[in-house]
């Protein structure tokens, strides 16, 4: 787990940035639940007739035009707020501060409230893009009456109705205007997914490649549209060609003869960086050691997904399984989430379940979540557990994005700091629902400031 109290530095790269931010703010009734279903183009917000409802979904997925966005119904936000100008202020405060474009949406068909005025006084201080969404607008006459909300000092009007369409479409156009430019997508490389087989000398890797590639009778010389580095091998096992990287070091057996442990070291880093997943393997028959743990160190921390074989299989007594139960309780309890695998290069044991522990991992590595499915369960955990009070005051969560795979990447967005603990909660849930096994996952908290 990766774990970024500070949380602004959101890992980035290729298709690994927080989509924009749309927020929709507004008093209740104006019809901003209305407006976000528009906007998805589909029915999937909750609206209820009832004023300042609670939502039990806030942030979803949405496209226009082949632009990608994330919109924020901020409606959910202050359920039982008492003093309601001041709630609806702190509402456009909070999401002025989360998003890209606040939409403020005010009822057209009637004068602005003081509530609205509470609003529009903290968005112009803000400085930040604001778009006044008139709604309502059912037709031409009302549409007439909206001159007058220039007064609101939120510069032009924008006259839509939520409920039937009408210059939803312009206003859509007039939202992507004000995003940041797009970031292109980064294709993955397609082809044979790439392994790194590492582990500590002696272990049994050479063994275990010679196996998987005998059993087969499959070393591939080549996969068209990829280009395997002379170092490394295509092996067919499992019912598909893998990438097995760096296995020269393997089949010479050079790898123990010319290196201290640092230099062999370097390049077990070096493999594990030059892959997608990683299989530990470990001598089943002896004890859980400091250098395998460095290197499944590497691997959490490389980002890459994660199979542990326990190699030798065939030297395993009751007693030593007993053992080794008790090491891994021990020694592995950080990482309860990685694929096990029992083999043995020598018999052949077991050397079958590797190939789909390897693809459940990469599946797993490569999720994402849609934001709408995210929300939803993020909003009952915090509600049925929210964080604890801290000096009289508890951070809220707010909202939730998956800002990039491989592996997954989620960004928190909350009122405050949280807990250590309380991340850590977050992310062993999340796993739990989610079925993120095989794969480290990072999870970034985003502070208003
Ligand atoms: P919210 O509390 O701001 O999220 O408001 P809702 O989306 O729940 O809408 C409140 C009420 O206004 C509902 O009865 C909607 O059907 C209605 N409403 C929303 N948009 C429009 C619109 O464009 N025209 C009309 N006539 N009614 C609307
Ligand atoms: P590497 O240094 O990790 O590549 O390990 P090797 O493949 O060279 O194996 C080291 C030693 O362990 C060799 O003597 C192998 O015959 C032995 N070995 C490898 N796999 C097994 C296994 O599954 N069972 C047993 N009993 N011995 C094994």
């Amino acid at each position: 787990m990766n774990v970024d109290e500070g949380g602004v530095d959101v890992p980035s790269g290729g298709a690994e940035l927080i989509l924009p931010i749309v927020a929709v703010v507004g008093r209740p009734n104006v019809g901003k639940s209305t407006l976000v279903n528009r906007i998805l183009g589909r029915r999937q917000a909750v609206v209820e007739d009832v004023a300042g409802v609670t939502r039990d979904r806030v942030a979803y997925d949405a496209e226009w035009t082949g632009r990608r966005f994330t919109v924020v119904d901020t409606g959910g936000w202050l359920p039982d707020a008492k003093e309601r100008a001041k709630a609806i202020a702190t509402q456009a405060e909070i999401a002025t501060q989360t998003a890209d474009v606040v939409l403020f949406v005010v009822d057209a068909t009637i004068p602005p409230t003081s509530d609205d005025e509470a609003a529009v006084r903290m968005l112009r201080r803000s400085g930040r893009p604001v778009v006044l969404v008139a709604n309502k607008v059912d037709n031409a006459r009302i549409e007439n009456e909206t001159a007058s909300l220039w007064s609101l000092g939120l510069g032009e009007p924008f006259p839509v109705s939520a409920l039937h369409g009408r210059g939803s479409g312009d206003l859509l156009d007039k939202i992507l205007e004000s995003l940041p430019p797009p970031i292109p997508a980064e294709p993955r490389e397609t082809g044979p997914r790439r392994i790194a087989l590492v582990g500590r000398p002696n272990v049994g890797k050479s063994s275990l490649l010679n196996k998987l590639a005998k059993e087969e009778r499959a070393v591939v010389d080549s996969v068209a549209g990829t280009t395997v580095d002379p170092v490394d091998s295509l092996v067919g096992f499992g019912g598909d060609t893998w990438h097995l990287v760096d296995t020269a070091g393997l089949r010479k057996r050079v790898a123990h003869a010319s290196g201290t442990e640092y230099y062999a070291s370097l390049r077990t880093n070096a493999a594990i960086e030059a892959a997608e997943v990683a299989i530990v393997l470990l001598d089943a028959s002896e004890p859980i050691s400091e250098q395998d743990q460095r290197i499944i160190t590497m691997v959490i921390e490389s980002g890459r997904a994660l199979v542990i074989a326990f190699n030798k299989w065939d030297l395993v007594d009751d007693d030593r399984r007993y053992q080794l139960g008790k090491e891994i309780e021990r020694e592995l309890r950080r990482v309860p989430w990685a694929l096990r695998v029992n083999v043995s290069a020598l018999t052949g044991r077991a050397v079958d379940k590797l190939a789909p522990a390897l693809r459940t991992a990469l599946n797993n590595w490569e999720r994402r979540i849609p934001t709408g499915q995210l929300n939803q369960w993020l909003t009952a955990l915090v509600q049925a557990t929210p964080h604890p009070v801290r000096g009289g005051r508890a951070p809220r969560v707010l909202f939730a994005t998956q800002a990039g795979v491989s592996p997954p990447k989620f960004v928190l967005f909350t009122t405050g700091a949280l807990d250590p603990g309380y991340v850590r909660f977050v992310e062993r849930k999340l796993r739990e629902e989610f079925e993120f096994i095989g794969t480290p996952i990072h999870i970034t908290v985003k502070p208003r400031k």
